[in-house]
């Protein structure tokens, strides 16, 4: 089991010890109810945002404070600030479910507190505590609860982030961060739902390498995917998918989702964690569940001719990718420079795809304790 995934078992204290730690400021301009029906009608992804936003400051020399919800709004940037230079910034991605009971709950928000941490490191920001990065959801979550939408598979998506928010052109680690949490209240993150997308593989661009910044949730390797991402899509693929950076060879994940491959003969295969590979939480619960069906995932090295080879040969029962926003998507088509293959679906992501969601949504056993209620 990864580091990461230890972390995550620690268990959180209850939402009503976190709450308070983020307490709301004054508010006088929160949206209009024709405003709030508009977006809830809508729900796009990562279009709207909700009233408020959870805020933090850090210093070198006095750490966290200034902790509370303010208005959702612009901020004041200088022009010399680092994060504009530098890209020294880290963030997270986690939804907020409001169950068929009226409740809402955050799935692993251990996971991503430790992740958020763990990128932190890399890039050498500070580490938050874990009780405030949690803190921070329960009190945006419980203060702009009327975000969280009651339509089936939509959610608030929260967004914790830092970054280096000192003026400073000079390069080195910041001596004063921000960290903000916003809401997002959103609908599917594909368009067409559980459709398959098309899949187009880069082999002439990465978005990490060796001793790199690909296992980290840092803005930069969402930079370096924009590029090959227009090149997919100029082809008419949804996404792109990247090789090692070190061989050109294997496939590592897409630009921001991980990837298993489903065998004809019951194998279930998913990149091994390389150094390079963003580790998902999507990606461990889907280990831990077919673990729980007596399947053990392959961890390994996928080569991408050796994939081919068994989609042509037939060997190739499903191919699936995953992540918080979109959850498990079949993937329908895999193209590069010199293929075009079509991929088969089958039951087996559609499985996943419930499996998970009927957790999320409490219409499953939670036997992992991946859900954490925020009120
Ligand atoms: C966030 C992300 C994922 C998916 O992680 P989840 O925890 O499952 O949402 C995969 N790859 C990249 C590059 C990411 O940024």
């Amino acid at each position: 089991m990864s580091n990461l995934e230890e972390l995550a078992k620690k268990p959180l204290p209850d939402a009503d010890e976190l709450a308070g730690r983020f307490p709301a400021q004054p508010h006088d301009h929160k949206a209009t109810e024709s405003t709030y029906q508009e977006v809830m009608e809508k729900l796009a992804f990562g279009q709207s945002f909700s009233d408020y936003m959870a805020h933090a400051r850090w210093t070198k020399d006095g750490g966290w404070q200034e902790k509370d919800l303010r208005p959702y709004g612009p901020l004041p940037v200088y022009p010399g600030t680092s994060v504009l230079h530098y890209g020294q910034e880290v963030f997270e991605g986690l939804k907020a479910y409001r169950r068929a009971d009226g409740t809402i709950w955050l799935f692993r928000p251990a996971f991503n507190a430790n992740r958020f941490n763990q990128s932190a490191r890399r890039m050498a920001l500070p580490e938050i505590p874990v009780e405030d990065f949690v803190g921070s959801c329960v009190d945006l979550v419980r203060a702009d609860a009327r975000w969280v939408p009651v339509k089936d598979g939509a959610t608030l998506y929260l967004r914790p982030f830092m970054y280096a928010s000192e003026s400073f052109l000079g390069v080195h680690p910041a001596h004063e961060v921000t960290y903000l949490n916003i809401g997002s209240p959103s609908g599917s993150y594909f368009k067409n739902g559980f459709s398959p997308v098309s899949i187009y593989v880069s082999e002439d661009y990465h978005r990490a390498g060796p001793g790199g910044t690909g296992e980290a949730k840092t803005s930069g390797n969402y930079a370096a995917s924009l590029q090959p991402q227009e090149i997919a899509a100029e082809k008419g693929y949804a996404q792109v998918c990247f090789l090692d950076g070190e061989t050109n060879t294997y496939i590592d994940e897409l630009g921001g989702m991980n990837v298993f491959v489903v065998y004809r003969d019951g194998k279930v295969a998913t990149p091994q964690l390389n150094g390079c590979i963003l580790e998902g939480g999507t990606r461990g619960a889907i280990i831990q569940v077919l673990a729980d069906e007596g399947i053990t995932v392959s961890e390994e090295r996928i080569a991408l001719h050796q994939l081919l080879d068994d989609i042509r040969a037939g060997k190739v029962a499903e191919f699936l990718a995953c992540g918080t926003a979109a959850v498990v998507t079949p993937i329908g088509k895999l193209g590069g420079k010199d293929f075009e293959l079509e991929v088969p679906t089958g039951p087996m992501t559609k499985h996943l795809h419930d499996v998970i969601t009927d957790i999320q949504w409490g219409r499953r056993e939670d036997s992992h304790g991946w859900c954490y209620r925020v009120s």
